[in-house]
């Protein structure tokens, strides 16, 4: 069976709007940006990596869209208040001290950005 791949344009670089680039690292595939080398998350195939670079994960996301991961950090725009990181628990959005706020008091969140390589985690 021959398995037809067909790949999704990739968007511009979301920082300087350089072009992506994917390329092959530790067993996996990213795209990386030719102008300022930002990069996305390491992923399975050429597919996964061109969607998560296209995802852009720069842009806020709309509750009203879909929620984060169950604990995944993120950023979060409280209806009423500033950003903060707070990550998802049980309906809750939960921050690093434990304080928690009703998730339909959140109007956006985005994932955190990728540590660069050379920041050990
Ligand atoms: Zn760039």
């Amino acid at each position: 069976m021959i398995e037809k791949l067909i790949l999704t344009e990739l968007k511009r670089c979301p920082f300087c709007g350089g072009n992506g680039k994917i390329t092959t690292d530790g067993g996996g595939f990213r795209v990386c940006c030719e102008k300022c080398f930002a990069s996305a998350q390491l992923s399975v195939d050429q597919e996964a990596a061109t969607d998560t670079w296209n995802k852009r994960y720069h842009e806020w996301i709309s509750t009203h869209d879909r929620f984060p991961e169950k604990g995944q950090q993120c950023l979060i725009y409280p209806v009423d208040g500033k950003p903060e990181v707070a990550h998802l628990e049980d309906g809750k959005f939960v921050f690093w001290d434990g304080f928690c706020i009703d998730a339909n008091k959140i109007s956006h969140w985005r994932p955190l950005p990728v540590l660069p390589e050379e920041v050990e985690s």
